[in-house]
């Protein structure tokens, strides 16, 4: 077994990141580390976030990370990846222990796997979000002082980044204390498993027994769902009991999540009750200075002054067009002047015209985006072929047009020349592949996404 140094490690994957388009190593890469290295059997040993990304990793990436591997170990070396998940996480650093050679630092304890990025530094307070940071940063000072923390908010606007960011501080400040993230929707199928199984006793001591601190994602997933409701319920009174901090994030206000427990909404109502809402002009100026100072992207005061001023006010897709400028800047090079940057706008927000003025109607912008991505016109979507790949363009366009757009099914049909009945035929199919996480269907949904902008939306209702 060999221990690779930092400086050889660091050189590694230097290599690696060389080989790797920025926005994937962005987003796939943050959690891959080397956990040993055998000379005798030849192989290096990767250890990744989870089975997913191990996955992904694989399709998409299995053979460059085998010519590196090669390259940086020599021609016979082959590589395994690994992955760890909540419950792999103690056999994991055991075994390590046990052959001596643990490479990983242990870590704090965390019972699962938080997005490094999503810290509080990370995070740029300011109009719209200021108190919800404000509340966050307390509660991780100082878990248990107001219980529970409840965020709510639209989509993009930094809700997963504060709960994961009060999981990262309690970690750092206090070890000792166990975290615990998780999305609702896990909490519900950890739920149901446990029930088939059986082991819902494991269930609840995880849940009730073994965390300090509880976040919970994404909570209006629950919604009909009493079982799991109910089980929150007494999770939560069981926390809140011990004096143990629990914070939730939803798309709504307690009051809006329809047909919740009772008794769980007034609990609710009982903690602090906090809103992200759409960052104003200011807090959007300091997010693009704060990314394009962290990526070395430079860019002038006016264009910071009109991205701030035309870019949707989801941050995720302010992200998105960052991440678009930062690309254009390096491979082609342009520099970026105010004028540069309205026509790569142009290109990514199709709808935009030169002067950031809306031009097109949602039915354009959507069969232009999907031009784009599929490369079939408008006609040969609208028209009764069943090519295959025909076929699923046209399905994964109404699925936009239904729930990015918000089009109503009627307006849906008209577009495509389709009945009712089809159109939501076609937009339940893509929607369950889309969470099913279908790769490919995924990738489309977002590229069609990261073609259509909110504030044209908007402009046109
Ligand atoms: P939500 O959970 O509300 O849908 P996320 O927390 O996933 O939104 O945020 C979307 C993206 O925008 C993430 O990459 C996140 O880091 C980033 N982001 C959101 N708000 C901020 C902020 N105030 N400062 C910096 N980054 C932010
Ligand atoms: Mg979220």
């Amino acid at each position: 077994m060999t221990i690779l140094d930092s400086a050889q490690k660091k050189g590694f994957f230097e290599a690696l990141k060389n080989n790797v388009h920025p926005k994937h190593w962005e987003l796939w890469f943050k959690t891959i580390d080397i956990s040993s290295i055998d000379d005798d059997k030849k192989v290096v040993k990767f250890v990744v976030g989870n089975l997913f990304i191990k996955d992904w990793l694989k399709n998409q990436y299995g053979n460059k990370i085998g010519q590196i591997v090669k390259r940086y170990f020599g021609d016979d070396f082959s590589y395994i990846i690994d992955f760890y998940s909540a419950n792999e996480e103690k056999t994991r650093t055991s075994s390590a222990t046990e052959k001596n050679e643990p490479i990983i630092k242990k870590k704090p304890l965390a019972l699962s796997k938080l997005n490094t990025q999503y810290t509080f530094d990370k995070f740029v307070s300011g109009g719209g979000n200021n108190f919800a940071y404000t509340s966050a940063y307390a509660v991780a000072q100082n878990p248990g002082i107001y219980n529970p923390l409840f965020i709510f908010g639209g989509v993009g606007l930094g809700k997963t980044h504060l709960l994961q960011a009060v999981g990262h501080y309690v970690m750092e400040k206090a070890p000792h204390k166990k975290v615990l993230y998780v999305t609702s929707e896990t909490f519900m199928n950890e739920l149901y498993y446990s029930i088939k199984t059986n082991t819902v006793e494991k269930f609840r001591e995880k849940y009730r027994e073994k965390a300090d601190v509880l976040l919970i994602d994404d909570l209006q997933f629950l919604i009909g769902k009493a079982g799991a409701q109910n089980e929150l319920f007494h999770t939560f009174n069981h926390l809140y009991d011990e004096g143990k901090q629990i914070v939730f994030c939803s798309d709504r206000n307690p009051q809006d999540l329809g047909t919740f427990h009772e008794r769980l909404i007034s609990r609710f109502q009982m903690g602090l009750l906090t809103e992200v809402s759409a960052p104003d002009v200011q807090t959007r100026e300091k997010i693009i200075r704060t990314y394009a100072e962290r990526e070395s992207l430079e860019l002038s005061e006016e264009v910071i002054n009109f991205l701030a001023n035309s870019v949707a006010n989801n941050i995720r897709k302010i992200y998105g067009y960052l991440v678009k400028l930062l690309l254009a800047n390096k491979f082609q090079g342009k520099g970026l002047n105010v004028n540069t940057v309205k026509s790569l706008l142009g290109e990514i927000c199709p709808g935009i015209n030169e002067t950031g003025v809306l031009k097109m109607s949602p039915e354009n912008r959507l069969f232009h985006a999907a031009k784009k991505v599929f490369n079939y016109e408008k006609e040969e979507l609208r028209s009764a072929s069943r090519k295959k790949d025909l076929s699923e363009a046209r399905k994964i366009a109404m699925y936009v047009a239904s729930v990015n757009m918000k089009e109503q099914t009627v307006s849906i049909g008209e577009w495509f020349n389709k009945t009712h009945s089809s159109v939501n035929y076609s937009v339940n199919k893509i929607k369950k592949l889309y969470s099913d996480g279908n790769e490919k269907i995924v990738n489309y949904v977002d590229s069609m996404n990261s073609l259509l902008s909110d504030r044209i939306k908007t402009a046109e209702a």
